[in-house]
């Protein structure tokens, strides 16, 4: 990009045409997988922008939060084993055959 970044634009504002957005249409996190050296997180708030002008999407990060650096109440570790949440809708299991029986 050979464009300039002189002053910091407002994230809400279309890098288009210039309309100011009053929300983003959809916001979510980026968390950092590596703590900085202090044992803080760095969670990053992202949002994606359609300007109601001109129609334009974009993204751009919302804000950026520092979380720790305070001595964890709980082991992080074992917050680690959780894996994904993966939802099984009960009916689903009549047409699966479990190999395993539970105990
Ligand atoms: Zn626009």
């Amino acid at each position: 990009m050979a464009r300039g970044r002189r002053q910091k634009k407002d994230p809400f504002v279309c890098p288009r045409c210039g309309t100011r957005v009053a929300e983003p249409v959809k916001t979510w996190t980026l968390v950092s997988p590596l703590p900085d050296k202090y044992g803080r997180i760095t969670i990053t708030v992202m949002g994606s922008f359609v300007c109601p002008n001109c129609g334009y999407k974009w993204r751009a990060v919302l804000k950026k939060i520092k979380e720790g650096g305070t001595p964890p109440r709980e082991a992080p570790q074992q917050e680690k084993e959780e894996g994904e949440i993966i939802e099984i809708d009960l009916s689903d299991l009549d047409s699966v055959d479990l190999e395993e029986p539970p105990e």
